[in-house]
């Protein structure tokens, strides 16, 4: 049983933050979630909204917010490659002032406060597996910069806030995390070879597929998340949340074929730039400081986000 708190989500009709807002209302919280709607839909917590702890607002992270809450995560911010890059002066603008304004939320309530950051701090890295002491090879200026560096600059802000007003801050770096409520066209290599899996088009492979991401089920994620959020206020982070089993692009499209039992060609197409050829996160950290450690292996999770979205697309949605 956990005493009851009011929880701020920013963010929370998004992918992860609306698996996180379903499981603080069934641990018995009250969840506000507030959301501009600028990559997710209302239908994500369409689920939640009979639920009387349960309260959304449309809310831009760029400008103040004042409510009264116990606890805050500070997920708002678009995460695939694809809407970061639309408007990146908005992406930097949402990474530092809505930082800045969710950062003085927090010191005005003393509120814990969580920072979903990312393993794009550590750039396109040369030292593999990533630990948290590595400083990371980002190009300050290049296409994926708004993401990188906003992101890079949000972890300042919390590590300033921390040190000049004592505020519990908690910094996790999120490793590519993949299930139902993805959304199907936001450009990332899961959502994107299930879609095209499940209509038998091409499966299409930047470069020549020999790059690797390490894939993280969304409901290890929200624990790891959960448990972070409950250690102790001396222990802010950074921490790496991911799941550590490497696997090569092409891999993951093999995969992706053999569960849908689809006839999609694999195509390649041109590597982005600046795209990381490796990635995998070292989570002797999260094991040691939270006893945490992921329990869905891909094969397992990829078959639950392909049933998702085989329902998505039978309904015509
Ligand atoms: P998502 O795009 O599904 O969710 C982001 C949510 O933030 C959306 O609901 C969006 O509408 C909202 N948002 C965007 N701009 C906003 C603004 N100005 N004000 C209020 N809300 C705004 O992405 P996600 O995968 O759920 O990512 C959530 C967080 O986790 C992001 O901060 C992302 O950077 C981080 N993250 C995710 C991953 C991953 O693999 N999923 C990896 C690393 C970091
Ligand atoms: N802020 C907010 N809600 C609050 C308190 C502050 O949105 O309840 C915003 C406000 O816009 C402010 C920012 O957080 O500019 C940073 O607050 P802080 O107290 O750190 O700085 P200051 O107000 O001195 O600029
Ligand atoms: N990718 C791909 N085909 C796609 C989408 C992505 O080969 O249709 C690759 C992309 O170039 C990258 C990896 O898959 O190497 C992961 O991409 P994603 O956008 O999901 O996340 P990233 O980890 O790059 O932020």
């Amino acid at each position: 049983m956990h005493l009851r708190k009011r929880v701020l989500v920013t963010g929370g009709s998004g992918f992860l933050g609306s698996h996180l807002c379903g499981r603080l209302l069934n641990q018995g919280h009250e969840v506000l979630c507030a959301d501009n709607f600028f990559s997710s839909a209302r239908a994500n917590v369409e689920h939640l909204m009979d639920n009387r702890r349960f309260e959304l607002i449309r809310h831009d992270v760029t400008f103040p917010l004042y409510v009264e809450v116990d606890e805050i995560y500070n997920l708002a911010c678009p995460a695939s490659p694809v809407h970061y890059q639309h408007d990146p002066v908005q992406t930097i603008k949402i990474c530092v002032h809505g930082a800045i304004n969710m950062l003085g939320l927090a010191k005005r309530l003393t509120a814990r406060i969580y920072q979903a950051s990312t393993s794009e701090v550590y750039g396109d890295p040369e030292v593999h597996p990533q630990t948290e002491d590595y400083w990371g090879r980002v190009n300050p200026n290049g296409i994926r910069s708004c993401y990188d560096e906003g992101k890079r600059c949000a972890e300042a802000l919390f590590f300033a806030y921390w040190r000049q007003s004592a505020l519990p801050v908690k910094v996790g770096r999120i490793f590519n995390t993949y299930g139902p409520r993805m959304h199907p066209n936001d450009g990332r290599v899961v959502s994107n070879f299930i879609m095209q899996a499940l209509k038998n088009a091409p499966v299409t492979i930047y470069g020549n597929g020999s790059q690797t991401r390490s894939f993280c089920y969304v409901d290890d994620l929200v624990e790891c998340m959960l448990r972070f959020m409950d250690s102790p206020d001396d222990f802010v982070g950074p921490m790496n949340m991911g799941n550590p089993v490497e696997f090569s692009v092409m891999e993951l499209a093999e995969k992706v074929i053999d569960i849908t039992g689809s006839r999609s060609p694999i195509v390649c197409e041109p590597l982005p730039r600046d795209d990381p050829k490796q990635r995998r996160p070292d989570i002797a950290l999260a094991r040691e400081k939270l006893g945490w450690e992921p329990a869905v292996p891909l094969a397992e999770g990829l078959k639950k986000t392909v049933a998702y979205f085989e329902k998505m697309l039978h309904s015509g949605m």
